[in-house]
């Protein structure tokens, strides 16, 4: 039997100890405050059973891991359709690149890529009353807490500099793929990126990728079908221009975010969840990459 509470607990400890740390992302000002110390881990397995060491029950900014609710959200809502919108291939770019943009038509290379995640929100704005509400609620059902929110500064702060994603979204329009004005459209997913939530929340989010679609309390949000497609996105898309890095590394699905946090699973078995506000030179987090190779190599689990 694995003991994962004193497996997390070495990893935080060595995470706690290096003193090459990554550098906290600054170009969304409000981002650029966090404390570099900060490690949290937390890992629940299939029963509901929680493990968790360091900074686990304190809420960052989970900024890109938003993508995968945005995504999850809508493809349960119109299914393949999404497919006419946005592609399934890596881009093998960073995430915020432009050029894939304009030799594909405005079609973006996947949704976990900002293009992509922007013509998400634009089919979410689209299909929902109150797309801002309604997109919070579905994160809170799913998790089962309703302390769940948004950082309105850190949704200002990023409205004022997000210049990249305001020329993204010119540029989508410009092809037609976008149906809303981009204002609203950038308001929005601006806003889903600042959600907050802490290791321990988000591994019950991503609990449903990793149980065929059901949350804890067992209410289904995916066919199993959609669950095989968002983690198949998630390993081959979930981690800017290193998703290939991540796979040889860590071998899970997963999706990092600029704020710091990692999450990846494994399906029937576990997810997992660390933060550490430091990134790599690709953007994601320098030391949760190494936390989670620590845990697939001395655990043995991975997908392959
Ligand atoms: N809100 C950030 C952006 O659009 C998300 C980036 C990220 O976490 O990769 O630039």
């Amino acid at each position: 039997m694995l003991d994962f509470q004193s497996i997390l607990n070495t990893i935080s400890k060595v995470a706690k100890e290096q003193s090459d740390k990554g550098s906290v992302a600054n170009y969304i000002p409000e981002l650029s405050n966090i404390d570099p110390n900060k490690f949290g881990i937390a890992l629940l397995d299939k029963n509901g059973s929680l493990y968790q060491a360091g900074d686990s029950n304190e809420s960052f900014s989970v900024q890109s891991i938003t993508k995968v609710l945005l995504l999850s959200m809508v493809f349960s809502m119109i299914g393949d359709d999404l497919w006419n919108r946005v592609g399934v291939e890596p881009s093998g770019d960073p995430f915020n690149h432009l050029s894939l943009l304009e030799m594909e038509n405005g079609i973006p290379r996947n949704p976990l890529i900002n293009a992509g995640a922007i013509v998400v929100s634009d089919i979410l704005i689209s299909k929902l009353e109150n797309p801002k509400l309604e997109f919070l609620e579905y994160v809170q059902r799913i998790t089962g807490d309703k302390s769940i929110d948004y950082d309105l500064k850190v949704a200002t702060s990023e409205k004022k500099t997000g210049f990249r994603n305001y020329a993204a979204a010119y540029l989508i329009k410009s092809f037609g793929n976008l149906q809303n004005q981009v204002e609203d459209v950038l308001d929005f997913y601006f806003l889903s990126c600042s959600l907050r939530m802490s290791c321990e929340q988000l591994v019950k989010v991503f609990y449903i990728f990793m149980n065929r679609g059901n949350c804890l309390n067992n209410n289904n949000y995916l066919a199993l079908s959609q669950v095989k497609r968002i983690n198949a996105i998630m390993l081959t898309c979930g981690f800017y221009d290193e998703a290939g890095e991540f796979a040889f590394e860590v071998g899970l699905p997963g999706k990092s975010g600029v704020g710091g946090g990692i999450v990846a699973l494994l399906p029937n078995k576990f997810c997992v969840a660390t933060w550490s506000p430091g990134l790599n030179e690709k953007g994601n987090s320098k030391l949760g990459m190494l936390a989670l190779e620590q845990l697939t190599t001395e655990t043995g689990l991975s997908i392959f």
